[in-house]
Formats: structure tokens, C-alpha cells, sequence
């Protein structure tokens, strides 16, 4: 199969790599009809370089069709459709039965201090082989993979494999009381789900804030107040008292 590897800091390239296969009774082999694209794998880019060995599968936003399924996975049948989120989970270990399967007792990398295993994102979440690739072998397909209907484009599913889920927690955390107020910053596919989600949840007023026009009209159309963080005063001119002047970038 074609797959996106990381073969060095700032060196990603499409190659060709074996099919997965089976390895465990509770494996699927899903073919990746959409796969994100996400902020986080720029950290793997450059930053989380040290962590990661050439030849690497990145992505961990899948959505596709079960191809194949092991012996223990009754949920699940070939030709199915299903979302894969990132994270991956045992679905039974008391972390799990908490509703904190990021801490998965089962896949936590213990060695590392980490959580639990992440498809395509470095030794210290597991060096699982990621998404971006044209077949995925999912993991504990039992509890990792979430079927959805047979009708409708991928983009109307495949943001519950990070986006959705990530932006429905960073709205729960801020615990925006209703008819309350909340500022998002950054208005990326993660930020603008996020206004999507806390207004859903009662927010009353959404202020977004990002530099690139197309993101807040995006995020306005949406009944997000948009402002324009590159015209911001920084925040050295209000320490000093001086009258905001527009054009300095915020940081
Ligand atoms: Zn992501
Ligand atoms: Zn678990």
C-alpha cells in the first residue's frame, strides 16, 4: 500500500510499505477512505523528531471500511463503515470504565510517563503505525472503531476520530456557564469546532480570534464574533500605558 512515512525532521514522504494484516483476534483492517491532516503532526515534523524512527506511518484521523476482522471482534463485519479515533483504549480497565480512556491502564505507555497508545505519534505514545496510509490495522477494534451510516460524504463522520471530540473536551473544561461568554484563540479546524461546540452548549457570546481572514468569515458565517489577532496591540504597549496603535502581532 501507498503511506505517508517520516524519514527524517522536516523529510515526510508517500511511499510504498506492506499491506497490515491480522495479528491478534482483536484487530481489524480497515481501507482508509479519509485520513486528517493534523496541528499535531507538525510537533512530529520537527519538535518530537527525537521520538520518531524513519520509516514511521503518520495520521490519526481515519475514517474507511473494514476490510478483514479477527476472531475475537464481534462488532464489527467487512464492509462495515466505521470512524477510528486517535486514541486507543481497552474498553474495560477501570481508567476506561471511568470515562478516562486516554489513561488506559491496558495501552498507557508506562515506559514513556505517557497515555494511552495514539495511532502515528511517536515512541511516546506507543510507535503504532498511523492512518495516513491506504489500509489501517486497528487496534482492539472491539472498542476502537465507531460504525456510522453507509449514507453521506466522509466529511460529514470522520471529525469524530479528534476534531469533534477534541473541541467538545475544551469547551467542557472551560465549563461556560449558559448564556456565558467564551474566547476561542485560534480559529483551526479544532477552534472553530470549539465555537461550534460552545454555542451549541448555551454560550450566549463566541469571540474567535485568528489572523487569517478566510478562517474568521468562516467562523463569522457562524455567528462567531471574529477578530484579527495580527492587528492586536501587544501586550508590551498596554503594560506601558501606551494608546494601542494597531499593526503589532500578538505572540
Ligand atoms: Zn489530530
Ligand atoms: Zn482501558
Amino acid at each position: 500500500m501507498r503511506a505517508v512515512l517520516w524519514n527524517g525532521t522536516r523529510d515526510v514522504r508517500t511511499e510504498t510499505v506492506p499491506d497490515p494484516t491480522i495479528e491478534r483476534p482483536d484487530d481489524a483492517v480497515i481501507r482508509v477512505t479519509s485520513s486528517g491532516l493534523c496541528g499535531s503532526d507538525l510537533h512530529l515534523y520537527e519538535v518530537l523528531g527525537p521520538f520518531m524512527t524513519a520509516g514511521d506511518i503518520l495520521g490519526h484521523e481515519p475514517m474507511g471500511v473494514v476490510e478483514e476482522v479477527g476472531a475475537d471482534v464481534t462488532s464489527l463485519v467487512p464492509g462495515q463503515r466505521v470512524v477510528v479515533p486517535f486514541q486507543i483504549c481497552c474498553g474495560h480497565c477501570p481508567m476506561c470504565g471511568s470515562g478516562l480512556q486516554t489513561q488506559c491502564d491496558n495501552t498507557r505507555v508506562q515506559e514513556q510517563g505517557m497515555g494511552a497508545s495514539l495511532y502515528g505519534y511517536s515512541s511516546l505514545y506507543g510507535s503504532v503505525p498511523g492512518a495516513q496510509a491506504e489500509y489501517l490495522r486497528v487496534r482492539r477494534a472491539q472498542d476502537n472503531a465507531v460504525p456510522v451510516p453507509d449514507e453521506g460524504p466522509d466529511d460529514r463522520y470522520w471529525y469524530l476520530s479528534d476534531v469533534l471530540p477534541t473541541a467538545w473536551q475544551a469547551v467542557r473544561y472551560a465549563d461556560v456557564p449558559q448564556g456565558g461568554s467564551v474566547a476561542v484563540l485560534g480559529l483551526g479546524p479544532i477552534g472553530e469546532m470549539a465555537c461550534r461546540v460552545a454555542r451549541y452548549l448555551g454560550a450566549e457570546h463566541v469571540f474567535g480570534v485568528d489572523p487569517v481572514p478566510e478562517r474568521r468569515a468562516r467562523a463569522a458565517a457562524r455567528g462567531v464574533e471574529a477578530f484579527d489577532s495580527s492587528t492586536a496591540p501587544t501586550i508590551s504597549s498596554r503594560r506601558s500605558g501606551a494608546a494601542p496603535t494597531g499593526g503589532g502581532r500578538t505572540r
